[in-house]
């Protein structure tokens, strides 16, 4: 047995603990409280790490590492349509061999700082294997896209990727509609069903532009030419007249083992409707800005109660993955919450939104002992100083 020490514990479901103690044998946490009380008879090493914080490892809800290695090849961009254009571009340039490699650098630095978990959505299947041999925990969504899919069918039937034998003896793998620009009703629907049956979590990008609010609402002509040019156009497409969470809602993919992604373009309404299906929202806002999609409404999903958690979307969008970045954009712009709440999204909320928080997302007895710590100098800002150190590199392991 081990006790970790230090001036701070962050358990996340209890306030942070002045002088804590974790206590951890193999791969298990035992015991988390104060020093004085944890160490009273405690016969095994004791680890004094001094100042800084111990916490969970975070749960970084939304990537999507073959695209990594197209970081630095798409600049950021002011309109989120001419980000879509240039990644789409470059994406097709790349050799599996780049992507590969990509997929493998991805994960070392998400490892490096701090993540225990990831959601990773793949358009191939090339990411699993390299997930398979890293030390991360994750869940594999398989990101299925056909606008012109408009006749009911099995998914197995239009995406042979399921038909695999070790497909269906995976334990955390699920479907993902990729967005309600290039998913049909009845793709919504195979998706569904297919999770349904495995009660497994189900992701899908919304309101993550004006553009897709546009497109539903009226039709427009950017997904028209874009779904023109990769031959998904549907000749009488009649736009839902509907928000993109009103148009999910009515297709009856909202509900809590769904994972909305961005949501930069939800309005109060929209909000009300997450919060009433359970529906999560994963938050990338480092990725909104980076893509020129917008800010999500924080204060609305705060006031509705939305359940919330956390991701970075890709390299190709997006300046690193390390989420601490993202707690630390939401601290700064949004200084009047409190600090820990963003710590609670990107550990607890990541951990829940996925199904995995028996395990992951906070410190407590009989959870994983995925923990790490983070040296800290100041007491003032003391989240502040926590999200730009995380974001800074100075995660570490505590094994
Ligand atoms: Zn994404």
């Amino acid at each position: 047995m081990i006790a970790h020490v230090s001036k701070w514990v962050l358990p996340v479901e209890q306030p942070p603990i002045r002088d804590g103690a974790v206590v951890v044998k193999g791969d298990r946490i035992m015991a988390v409280g104060p020093a004085a009380e944890i160490l009273r008879g405690f016969r095994g090493l004791v680890c004094e790490h001094g100042a800084g914080a111990i916490m969970p490892g975070v749960v970084n809800c939304h990537v999507h590492l073959e695209f990594s290695a197209l970081a630095g090849r798409v600049i950021p961009q002011a309109r989120w349509e001419d980000w879509l254009t240039e990644t789409l571009a470059a994406y097709g340039g790349l050799s599996p061999v780049e992507v590969e490699a990509g997929v493998g650098r991805a994960l070392d630095t998400l490892w490096q700082s701090g993540t225990a978990l990831v959601g990773e959505v793949t358009n191939t299947g090339a990411s699993w294997p390299i997930l398979e041999n890293s030390p991360l925990s994750y869940h594999l969504f398989y990101e299925c896209l056909g606008f012109n899919l408009v006749a009911d069918f099995d998914l197995p039937e239009a995406f042979p990727f399921f038909k695999q034998p070790e497909v269906e003896s995976a334990g955390f793998l699920s479907a993902a509609a990729h967005a309600p620009y290039s998913v049909s009703p009845a793709l919504f629907k195979a998706v569904t069903q297919w999770n349904a049956a495995r009660l497994a979590p189900q992701m899908v990008h919304l309101a993550e532009s004006r553009a897709e609010l546009d497109f539903l609402t009226g039709g427009n002509g950017f997904f028209e030419n874009l779904l023109k040019c990769r031959g998904r156009w549907v000749p009488d497409f009649q736009p839902p007249k509907m928000s993109p969470s009103a148009y999910l809602h009515d297709l009856e993919f909202l509900g809590p083992q769904t994972l909305a992604v961005h949501g930069a373009w939800l309005s109060a309404a929209d909000c009300e409707l997450l919060a009433a299906t359970g529906t999560w929202l994963v938050l990338c806002p480092r990725a909104n800005r980076y893509t020129g999609a917008g800010t999500p409404p924080v204060p609305d999903l705060l006031e509705a109660g939305v359940n919330l958690a956390l991701g970075t979307d890709s390299l190709a969008g997006n300046w690193d993955l390390n989420l601490f970045g993202e707690m630390l954009w939401l601290q700064q712009n949004f200084p009047a919450y409190p600090g820990g709440m963003w710590l609670r999204l990107g550990t607890l909320g990541g951990a829940r939104a996925l199904g995995r928080d028996r395990d992951f997302g906070s410190l407590a007895a009989g959870k994983k002992a995925v923990l790490g710590f983070i040296p800290l100098e100041g007491d003032s800002d003391f989240w502040g100083e926590l999200f730009a150190a995380g974001a800074a590199g100075k995660w570490r392991w505590l094994g």
